[in-house]
């Protein structure tokens, strides 16, 4: 087992390295185990143009890498390892990974969610940059004029196919269901916008193209019917899955996975010196600067939490 850390961030995506940049300027040396992606999300996309402070956009992957670099700078040290398991149950906490087992007086988790994706041809091939995305915020305006598909039909999907609309000419919006999952308010913004063509009772069975997508083929689950769409992205909006199982044991988790916080707190959890950061605790905004956002809350706490306990 290593020595006692002050604390410990797991995850190294957009919350878990803002955290560590503001937990290592309060010299509380971090240390990151940066997990099974290291980057997270963000370095699955191709140009984000969202992020303050880029004016010409900066691709995900070098934004993710600048931010490790600014920890670095400041005294961050990462493994690449994976947690397995964790023990809270005293007040030095101990995160269990594949190599060795980390104590740390403090632990940010910022473990991200992973999108869902349908596992049809094309869609990997195409995924990044090809014309499949999972982030209509960050890729959508690379279809100015032209003709997307969306498919889901939860809030998610909705809400991809609502911005989309800023855009593109048409959106078709391919829902396995005749009605929506989605809150009842933003199914009637959809169903109300001339530029959304739902496509009911259907599900996509392949995505076409040669060096980038071109359409879609879809059937329909009632009629058994084929048809080909021509389209130059697809945004997945199927749902995310958050990383929180191996908390799942300690930690109150929500009807969806997310992690619950504290009545009245976006980073504190029910466990004194434990907390969460990032899209594994935010099934409402997920974007790069709101996980950046509350990964310098959670370390400004575990500072403050440190300072108080030990
Ligand atoms: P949901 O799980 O609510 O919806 C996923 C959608 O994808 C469903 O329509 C589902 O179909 C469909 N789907 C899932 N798997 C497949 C598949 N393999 N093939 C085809 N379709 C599939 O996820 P969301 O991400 O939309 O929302 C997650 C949570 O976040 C919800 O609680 C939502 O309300 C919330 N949210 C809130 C927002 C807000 O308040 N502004 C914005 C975004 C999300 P089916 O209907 O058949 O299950």
């Amino acid at each position: 087992m290593s020595e006692v850390e002050k604390v410990v961030i797991i995850g190294s995506g957009c919350a878990g390295l803002t955290a560590a940049i503001y937990a290592s300027r309060t010299a509380l040396s971090p240390l990151v185990i940066g997990g099974p992606q290291p980057g997270g999300q963000l370095t699955l996309t191709n140009e984000v143009e969202n992020f303050p402070g880029f004016p010409d956009g900066i691709n995900g992957f070098d934004l993710m890498t600048n931010m490790r670099s600014q920890a670095e700078r400041f005294g961050t040290r990462f493994v690449d390892d994976e947690v397995k398991d964790v023990d809270f149950e005293r007040d030095i906490k101990k995160i269990i990974c594949g190599h060795d087992t980390y104590p740390s007086k403090a632990v940010i988790i910022a473990t991200g969610a992973s999108p869902k994706f349908l596992g049809v041809k094309g869609e990997k091939e195409f995924f990044g940059g090809k014309g499949v995305s999972v982030c209509a915020t960050c890729d959508g305006a690379f279809y100015k004029g032209k003709d997307v598909a969306v498919v889901g039909g939860g809030d998610t999907a909705c809400e991809e196919a609502l911005f989309l609309t800023n855009f593109c000419a048409k959106v078709y919006l391919i829902h396995r269901r005749d009605t929506l999952k989605a809150s009842k308010l933003m199914g009637e913004r959809v169903l109300g916008n001339a530029k959304i063509v739902p496509m009911w009772n259907s599900i996509v069975e392949e995505i076409i193209g040669s060096d980038r997508v071109s359409g879609i083929r879809i059937e329909n689950i009632q009629n058994k019917s084929k048809i080909e769409i021509a389209c130059s992205g697809v945004f997945m909006a199927v749902g995310h899955i958050p990383n929180t199982q191996q908390f799942a044991k300690c930690l109150r988790l929500d009807g969806n996975g997310y992690f619950c916080r504290k009545e009245g707190s976006f980073v504190e959890t029910d466990i004194d010196g434990v907390f969460v950061a990032g899209d594994c605790a935010d099934k409402i905004y997920r974007q790069a600067v709101t996980s950046a956002g509350t990964g310098a809350m959670a370390a400004i706490l575990a500072e403050k939490y440190i300072c108080k306990k030990f």
